[in-house]
């Protein structure tokens, strides 16, 4: 089984940004019921206070501000990493210590920055702040400030963004246990 503190080493990390007006963005790459349909197969549906389903219309978020700032992180896995096949548990670790251990550093930059332009970031899946997430148990967010939606929650089509925001495509792991050349983690601020 692959070590923890092994992942690092198998990939470095390049980061690119592209800024939008929110009206050019909504028009081009918000679709709700599109979204929606793909958060209901997800187990957080309901489960997490950031995930859908929300009682507000998570619409106004895209009229509520001028531009968008995109940041993509694209994970680039190593050409020793890209030879080696991984079973099912090597593969949740990588997961976990490339892909989540990138998107929980970038949390903080973007904290700075929602505070400086007084905007509202936008992260990447649900929110992992609490061991457990309090909307399990029916209770409330226990802690507000670290709630943040994801871009995919509000409407936003992560793919089409990469591909005509970015010229990227949107790799995932194949069925053999083989690594993409790089995967990408999409996160934004609203200001
Ligand atoms: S801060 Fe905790 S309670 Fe609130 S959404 Fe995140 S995990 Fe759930």
């Amino acid at each position: 089984m692959i070590e923890i503190n092994q992942v690092p080493k198998l990939y470095d990390t390049e980061v690119i940004i592209k800024t939008l007006t929110t009206q050019e963005y909504r028009n081009n790459f918000v679709d709700l019921d599109i979204t929606m349909a793909a958060c209901k197969e997800c187990p957080n549906y309901s489960k997490n206070w950031a995930c859908p389903e929300f009682n507000e219309n998570v619409l106004e978020n895209w009229d509520r501000y001028e531009n968008i700032e995109l940041i993509l992180t694209k994970i680039n896995f190593t050409r020793e990493a890209l030879e080696d096949s991984y079973d099912d548990e090597d593969l949740l670790i990588i997961i976990d210590n490339s892909l989540f251990r990138e998107r929980n550093k970038l949390i903080s930059t973007l904290e700075e920055k929602e505070k400086d332009y007084e905007g509202k970031y936008l992260s990447a899946g649900y929110c992992g702040y609490c061991e457990k997430c309090a909307r399990i148990d029916n209770l409330p967010c226990k802690y507000p400030d670290k709630c943040h939606n994801s871009i995919e929650s509000i409407g936003g089509l992560v793919s089409d963004t990469l591909s005509e925001v970015f010229g990227e495509e949107l790799k995932w792991i194949d069925k053999n246990g083989k690594l993409p050349e790089n995967l990408s983690l999409l996160m934004a601020v609203l200001y």
